[in-house]
């Protein structure tokens, strides 16, 4: 099994001057919070998906089966903690560094909110996800939009 990367250096600019913003608030407020995982590379993120599945081969047909407590619905390529197309991460994993890292006590939708104020998709609001929890450590930007120039 390949290990997260936490380097912040891999991370998209952009993402990375929010997670410095949102981390320097969260520390403020009394709940600082730790980058878990940044960039992940396409043969991690298909270990990933591989992880609580089960590979079913039919007549040169294969299909991925649930097998119950998935780490990602995410296949490799369709991540955005994949590289792109400059080689950097759009998507990051937090947790929290006091307490119960995951804790259902942690103020998540309050750090949630901070990113989605700084431009970012917060993975909370994905309730088909996580027993309608979403996916809380999740973070990642917003899909590029072509600028619109107004004369
Ligand atoms: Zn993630």
């Amino acid at each position: 099994m390949s290990t997260p990367d936490r380097d912040p250096q891999h991370l998209d600019s952009q993402l990375r001057w929010i997670l410095d913003r949102v981390q320097q608030a969260s520390d403020l407020l009394g709940h600082p919070i730790v980058l878990t995982e940044g960039l992940r590379s396409d043969d991690r993120q298909a270990e990933l998906y591989a992880l609580g599945r089960t590979v079913v081969s039919h007549v040169g047909v294969t299909r991925t089966r649930s097998m119950g407590l998935t780490v990602t619905n995410a296949m490799a390529g369709q991540s955005r903690h994949r590289p792109n197309a400059e080689g950097f991460g759009e998507a990051l994993d937090f947790h929290f560094a006091e307490g119960e890292p995951w804790g259902e006590d942690q103020p998540w939708e309050l750090i949630g909110i901070l990113f989605e104020t700084l431009g970012c998709e917060w993975g909370g609001r994905w309730v088909r996800w996580g027993h309608g929890k979403g996916d809380r450590p999740h973070v990642q930007l917003h899909k590029r939009q072509t600028p619109t120039l107004v004369a």
